[in-house]
């Protein structure tokens, strides 16, 4: 950390804020008399995308340079975002990744980029990584690991000083649109974009998972980060396709003609689903005419590829 020109660790991050917002002119919204305005958060950092950025940095600065310890899926943004972190930052970082099958194998794409910068990657059996958040569990873990001092971060990089931080993102969009879409992970971001958003405006949180369980890990977030609940955010549960990294070949067209529409990326896994909800609820006739909408683009398509 003392070879980046006197700079303080997390002045490397340093993040491209308040995040663009543009409007995009699009018949299939316009046709409705609804407007749609991107927020892109994709454009935040280079290396710690959109929300991984908010979620971790109030992490990193909490961590003061010990080693960052978290968790995640074969091909979880967040662990790469973490992975990066700690290369630009010269943490040790360690990605607890669900799923024993894989270990020993040929790492996949999203993998070998965590290892590539610099993350320790230990692969747990998914009974062990459900129960990763139990005291018992978690300290064998870290054992494990020889990160007994670790600094620990969630799943998906959401605690409260992670929900705070997405805070900044409602009150970037403020009164700017009455419905402001997300895609739904663990929740944190809806969390906190919900609490701050302008009074009268809400929140529509779009899970990518099947199970219908994030209603009460979003109050209990709000609960952990601001005492009580905040602001107006409901979800619908109908857009996630099958569940977690289900791309549908409807999916993708959509995906793609978005693409070639507005010449943005659109990450599948989230974005995507994201933004079809938004049409589906725009054809069913959810929204009066006049009401402005906004979407977050929450992450890019990884690996990056050119449109
Ligand atoms: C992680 C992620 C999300 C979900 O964020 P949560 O706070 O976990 O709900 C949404 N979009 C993208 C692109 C992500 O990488």
């Amino acid at each position: 950390m003392s070879d980046n020109g006197g700079m303080t660790a997390l002045d490397v991050l340093r993040p491209r804020l308040p995040s663009p917002l543009r409007e995009v002119r699009d018949d299939r919204f316009e046709r409705h008399g609804v407007r749609l305005l991107l927020k892109r958060d994709d454009l935040v950092h280079p290396e710690l995308i959109g929300n991984k950025w908010r979620k971790l940095a109030p992490n990193l600065a909490a961590a003061a340079g010990r080693p960052v310890v978290t968790f995640g899926g074969a091909y979880s943004n967040h662990l790469r975002a973490t992975a990066a972190a700690g290369r630009l930052l010269g943490l040790s970082t360690v990605g607890v990744v669900r799923g024993h099958e894989l270990a020993g194998r040929p790492l996949n794409p999203s993998l070998a980029r965590c290892a590539a910068d610099g993350m320790r990657l230990r692969f747990v059996d998914r009974a062990t990584y459900r129960r990763k958040t139990e005291p018992a569990v978690l300290a064998a873990l870290l054992r494990d690991c020889d990160a007994e001092n670790a600094y620990v971060v969630p799943e998906g990089g959401s605690n409260a000083a992670a929900v705070r931080a997405c805070r900044e993102l409602g009150a970037e969009l403020g009164d700017r649109a009455d419905v402001v879409a997300v895609a739904c992970g663990t929740g944190g971001t809806l969390a906190g974009l919900a609490a701050g958003l302008a009074p009268g405006r809400r929140a529509l949180g779009v899970p990518v998972l099947k199970g219908g369980f994030l209603d009460g890990d979003i109050r209990r977030l709000q609960q952990a980060a601001f005492g009580g609940p905040r602001g107006a955010w409901w979800l619908d549960d109908r857009f996630h396709f099958g569940g977690y990294a289900r791309v549908s070949p409807a999916l993708d067209a959509f995906a793609a003609d978005f693409e070639r529409r507005h010449g943005v990326p659109v990450e599948r896994l989230y974005v995507a689903k994201a933004l079809y909800a938004l049409l589906a609820l725009t054809e069913e006739g959810a929204f009066p005419r006049g009401t402005t909408l906004a979407a977050v683009i929450t992450g890019r398509p990884f690996p990056e590829r050119t449109l």
